[in-house]
């Protein structure tokens, strides 16, 4: 096969495996401790985004906090109500980072994640952890297919991640009282987390399909880890933070 379309492939499927990391270990575990993952498994989830994404997990869990504290209004951090669709949609990256560096937002936010001695040594180095997944990258599947893969990893996560912050608070339905919204073909392509108003009203829930015909692909993943005792959730049945509409 032409080593584009290989290359093409595998920058997808890089994407689906660091969207599943974010929706159940970033988001759902480390933010909302909605489920709580084995700690070998957490250490696999913690190396493999650092290589995939180079972000810092505390960083990411206070960002994400604070759009919950201040959702739609002055004081969240990527919010399209405030700084409209297309800065929010194209632009998420810049205001991720703007609050990520912010080191009063990470003091306030992720004070149960302190940094360790790992943290330290290795995943605080974000760019040792890009050029070491990149590097992996190149000697399994030569220059041609890592420079590829890497281009579309970027474009199409960056392009997700913004997805659910813009298209989530944009467009939709809001089967429940916020300004999120769901969009089943958005939860397909982001392992559930397109189930966007589900997650504003009940926050804490594992599972992000709570009605009829709404899919969370990242589901079966933890309960399989439930059901191999490497992961426990929390609440059985989403905690709801406002009556749902009739
Ligand atoms: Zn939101
Ligand atoms: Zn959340």
């Amino acid at each position: 096969m032409h080593s584009a379309i290989v290359g093409v492939i595998a920058g997808l499927a890089i994407t689906q495996v660091s969207i599943l990391i974010t929706t159940v270990y970033l988001h759902r575990s480390l933010s909302h401790k909605a489920v709580i993952f084995n700690r070998r498994v957490a250490l696999l989830f913690r190396i493999v985004l650092w290589i995939t994404t180079g972000i810092r997990p505390r960083q990411w869990v206070a960002v994400h906090r604070k759009h919950h504290a201040f959702t739609d209004v002055p004081g969240d951090p990527h919010s399209p109500v405030l700084l409209g669709f297309y800065r929010v949609q194209f632009g998420n990256v810049y205001y991720y980072r703007k609050e990520a560096l912010n080191g009063d937002t990470v003091a306030k936010y992720a004070r149960d994640l302190l940094p360790d001695r790992w943290d330290e040594l290795l995943f605080d180095r974000s760019f040792v952890g890009l050029a070491i997944g990149i590097s992996i990258l190149a000697l399994v599947g030569g220059w041609k297919i890592a420079l590829v893969a890497s281009i579309v990893h970027l474009v199409a996560y960056l392009g997700l991640s913004g997805a659910i912050n813009a298209i989530g608070h944009s467009f939709g339905k809001r089967p429940y009282e916020n300004l999120a919204t769901n969009n089943t073909w958005l939860a397909l392509m982001t392992c559930g987390e397109g189930l966007h108003n589900n997650h504003h009203a009940a926050p804490t829930a594992a599972k992000l399909s709570f009605l009829k015909g709404q899919i969370d692909p990242a589901w079966p993943i933890i309960s399989l880890l439930v059901k191999l005792h490497l992961a426990t959730v929390r609440l059985s049945a989403p905690k709801f933070k406002k009556q749902p509409a009739a």
